[in-house]
């Protein structure tokens, strides 16, 4: 667990350096003011700054893509329809089981008469007829 304060001379309490030094152990100085590093370790860094810059510290911190915006949006929306599928199940009445509990994804709009039932295949088969499928 590392210190989370230093006191200077017994009073002057201050933000310690939360750094790990070549020992192993927690940095000794103190962390500059609003930071949680010395100077050494890093506090006076501004981080990236221009794009290009920031596109590189994404290519170098980017593991496997799985939490992408992208990602996550084609996630979001598979769910949605996955949702949809399931309202249009109980306005039909194909099932009588439970709902799907849990925080519901994004753009996801109830489905509740067969109006809409109606709308909602209309545009999925729009959008099919569109990606060509
Ligand atoms: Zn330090």
């Amino acid at each position: 667990m590392k210190e989370p304060t230093l006191a200077i001379l017994g009073s002057n309490l201050c933000v310690r350096c939360q750094a790990t030094n070549r020992r192993g152990t927690q940095c000794g100085k103190p962390a500059m003011q609003g930071k949680t590093k010395c100077r050494t370790h890093g506090g006076a860094s501004t981080g990236p700054r221009t794009q290009a810059g920031k596109d590189a510290i994404r290519r170098a911190h980017l593991k496997h893509g799985r939490d992408t915006l992208a990602a996550k949006a084609e996630r979001s929306a598979q769910s949605a329809k996955l949702q949809a599928l399931e309202d249009i199940m109980h306005v039909i009445r194909i099932t009588s089981a439970k709902r799907t509990r849990g925080r519901k994804a994004l753009g996801y709009v109830p489905i509740k008469t067969f109006e809409e039932v109606h709308r909602w295949i209309a545009r999925d088969l729009l959008q099919k007829m569109k990606a060509g499928r």
